[in-house]
């Protein structure tokens, strides 16, 4: 059987080892060593001025948008291609999802799409870095500052992108990252903000921790969003290791291009100019094949071969989201082409050649 993906873990006596200290400390959570360790050591790699670590992504991301301040029932623009987590992050932090189409290039938001989108109740636009794919980013910042916006990125996917050198948590107001143990570095859960701003910095931490500043008064009503010790532990093994596994995982994605590109009714998705990869993904769009996206995913599926329909549905179409005016995919008709079409493949650093090729037997044959 072959998943999605599979989870990078570090050799077991290493993490034995980094966890060893917590025996002696007996301190396993609120702003331990290890996470102190892990927040510098991100900070320095990721070349941001603060990342302020989380027990999740989601948890990060309802947390930056809470600590922006935006408007109660501001409108917030971005995009139905993504997981559940953006859009729910939107409107459980009280503001409205304004969805705007994704190009057919890359998956991310089409920048001329937004303008049109914008209201005087605008606040925020929230693009998502869509498998690692760079959003326009400076087109983005363009119009966020024509009309006074902050931009938040979910950069759950982009963990190691560079665009032109510079790192893809660079952009906007602040990047969310997630660390889950299916994406391409991982704290088994985890997350962080990225972020230029120095006024953010105890905002965020006293949100992540109830809203609680030094004097333990609640100065907001915050909730409990702390990474712990042992996931920390688990970032610093996997830190060491993460180049040679986005190595790997360029290995699977240039062995997959090789089989499938060139095939008719096959899309597969070209590397963006100037961006460098961190290989998390690998989508293939069927349009026109003699096969539909469904009957490859049940024929792998029948192999033992778990391919993903990443993303569909659309988050525009949730059932949660059916008294929303807003929402419906019948307005972000590129996404929902896409939503229907695409199929992720099996995709982790230990991925073997010859599974590479079984599955794209099964795909071509
Ligand atoms: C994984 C993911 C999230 C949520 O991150 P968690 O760490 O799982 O909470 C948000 N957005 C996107 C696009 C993701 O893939």
């Amino acid at each position: 059987m072959i998943n999605v993906t599979r989870s990078s873990m570090p050799p077991f006596e290493e993490y034995c080892n980094e966890i060893r200290e917590l025996w002696d400390s007996h301190w396993l959570t609120n702003n331990g060593a290890k996470h102190h360790a892990l927040q510098a050591e991100l900070e320095q790699r990721l070349g941001v001025p603060h990342v302020t670590l989380y027990t999740n992504g989601h948890l990060a991301l309802e947390n930056i948008l809470a600590a922006l301040d935006l408007p109660s029932g501001g409108e917030v623009i971005t995009t139905p291609f993504t997981f559940a987590s953006t859009t729910n992050a939107i409107v459980r932090c009280g503001l409205t999802p304004v969805f705007c189409d994704v190009n057919d290039a890359d998956y991310t938001m089409d920048e001329s799409k937004i303008e049109a989108l914008i209201t005087e109740r605008t606040a925020a636009i929230l693009p998502v870095h869509v498998y690692g794919n760079l959003c326009a980013v400076e087109a983005i910042q363009k119009i966020a500052d024509k009309h006074g916006l902050k931009v938040v990125y979910d950069a759950a996917h982009a963990f190691g992108v560079t665009y032109r050198g510079a790192n893809a948590m660079a952009f906007g107001d602040a990047s969310m990252i997630s660390f889950h143990a299916t994406k391409v570095f991982n704290t088994i859960e985890g997350g962080a903000v990225c972020y230029r701003d120095d006024c953010l910095v105890d905002k965020l931490n006293q949100l992540k921790n109830f809203g609680e500043d030094a004097s333990e008064d609640c100065i907001y009503v915050g909730g409990n969003a702390k990474m712990n010790e042992f996931q920390a532990a688990m970032g610093l093994c996997n830190l060491r290791h993460l180049d040679g596994e986005i190595a790997k995982r360029r290995t699977v994605v240039e062995h997959y291009r090789a089989r499938l590109s060139g095939v008719t009714g096959i899309k597969l998705c070209e590397p963006q100019p100037g961006v460098q990869s961190n290989y998390a993904y690998f989508p293939v769009v069927f349009d026109g094949y003699q096969y539909d996206r469904n009957t490859v995913f049940e024929r792998l599926k029948e192999r033992g071969i778990n391919a993903r329909k990443y993303f569909y549905p659309l988050t525009n179409a949730f059932s949660c989201y059916r008294g929303l005016e807003t929402a419906g995919p019948d307005k972000t008709p590129v996404a929902q082409y896409f939503a229907e079409r695409v199929l992720t493949l099996p995709l982790y650093a230990d991925l073997a050649a010859e599974d590479v090729d079984t599955i794209c037997d099964i795909v071509l044959n």
